[in-house]
Order: structure tokens, then C-alpha cells, then sequence
């Protein structure tokens, strides 16, 4: 099934599916055009034991393609259970609730498509991020990254991804990526796994 998925965001929602319970709730930290925040809502929701997607983005005219495809797809019910937030993944603590239980924080990273290409995710701010999503992840929880390398400045934000994961201690974490080796500039999903 893997070799059928031409999308890189395709393998991650893939491996989502097997992580992720109704009920749960999950943070989409770069939100953009709100694919993944519909997947993840998907994911969580099922009417009689609902969780919450908590979906953040840097850019206002990215929260507005998100909150069009979200009108448009979901009814007022499940609507109720994205929660939108205009503010830096970095700060993500900031609006998840304390007690909650996250059990997947989901970065797609670079700029929006279709968007101001100049507004792109950046390895300092990133690291924080990542830093904030492993202070907030519940034991079974997944953080999902899908790296972009093709763009200025993509390389290093990888590096920054893969020696944060590479820090991350053996007993408690099973850190892998899903790299192309015929195609340099596919895009480059990665997978934290907290035991
Ligand atoms: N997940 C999206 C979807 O399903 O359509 C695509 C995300 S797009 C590749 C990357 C997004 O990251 C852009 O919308 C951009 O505005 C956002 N972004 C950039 N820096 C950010 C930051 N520091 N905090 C939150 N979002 C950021």
C-alpha cells in the first residue's frame, strides 16, 4: 500500500490512521490550506465520542482556505471540534488546553501552496515547535513531519528536524523518515513515536 501513495502528506495521513482514536486530540501546527486538518478531523470524530482538532498557522489568509474547506465539508457539529488559532506553532502551548492529552502534533512545513511563497516555516521556530509538541505528547502519541527540501532554506530546516529526532532518547522514542533515494527534492516525511 505505501508504493500506491504518490503524496508524501499521503503516507503521513496513512500512518496517522494507525496512531490516532476517536476522541483523541490532535494539533495540525501548520494548517495552511486545511487538508490535513480535515483528515484529522476525520480521524478523531465520529459523532457519539468526538475529540478536537487544534489547527494553527502563522498566516491569516491560510486560516481562511482552512476555514472555507471546513465549511464546506463538515456539518455545524463537527465544525464546533476544529479550533482555529492565527499564532506560531512555537506558541502552541499557549491554546491547547493543559490537561489535554495530545496524541498527534502534525507539521507540514514550508509555505502554502498556492500562497505567499516568501512566508515559509524556519528551522528556529520550528525547533521550538518541535520542542513545545514533545512537551505535549502523550505516551502512544506521534509527532508527524513531512520536510520540504526543494525551496531555500529547506536543507537546513531538515537538518534542524533530524538532529532534534536524533536527540530524542532511545528507550522512549522510535524516530524513522521516508526518504526517496531516486527523487533528491520529494518531499521527506518523518515519524516520532512516543512509547
Ligand atoms: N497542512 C497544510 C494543508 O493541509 O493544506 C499545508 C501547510 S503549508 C505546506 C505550510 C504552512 O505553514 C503555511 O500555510 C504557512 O503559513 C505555515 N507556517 C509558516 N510558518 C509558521 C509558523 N511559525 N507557525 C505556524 N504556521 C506556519
Amino acid at each position: 500500500y505505501l508504493f500506491g501513495k504518490k503524496r508524501a502528506t499521503d503516507i503521513a495521513h496513512m500512518v496517522w490512521k494507525h496512531v490516532v482514536q476517536k476522541g483523541d486530540t490532535v494539533i495540525d501546527a501548520t494548517c495552511g490550506n486545511g487538508f490535513d486538518a480535515l483528515e484529522m478531523l476525520n480521524l478523531v470524530a465520529d459523532g457519539s465520542h468526538d475529540g478536537y482538532v487544534y489547527a494553527l498557522d502563522i498566516q491569516k489568509d491560510a486560516l481562511d482556505k482552512t476555514s472555507l474547506l471546513l465549511e464546506e465539508s463538515l456539518n455545524s457539529n463537527e465544525k464546533q471540534l476544529v479550533k482555529l488559532f492565527n499564532i506560531c506553532h512555537s506558541k502552541m502551548e499557549n491554546v491547547v488546553p493543559r490537561n489535554a492529552s495530545v496524541r498527534l502534533v502534525a507539521f507540514n512545513l514550508g509555505y502554502l501552496p498556492g500562497g505567499d511563497k516568501d512566508i515559509i516555516t524556519r528551522s528556529e521556530t520550528t525547533l521550538l515547535a518541535l520542542e513545545a509538541a514533545k512537551r505535549i505528547l502523550m505516551p502512544g502519541g506521534l509527532i508527524s513531519i513531512v520536510v520540504y527540501v526543494g525551496h531555500p532554506g529547506g536543507r537546513e530546516e531538515l537538518e534542524t528536524v533530524e538532529s532534534f529526532a536524533a536527540r530524542l532518547c532511545v528507550e522512549n522514542w522510535i524516530c524513522c523518515k521516508l526518504q526517496m533515494l531516486n527523487r533528491s527534492t520529494a518531499p521527506i516525511p518523518i515519524f516520532l513515536y512516543r512509547r
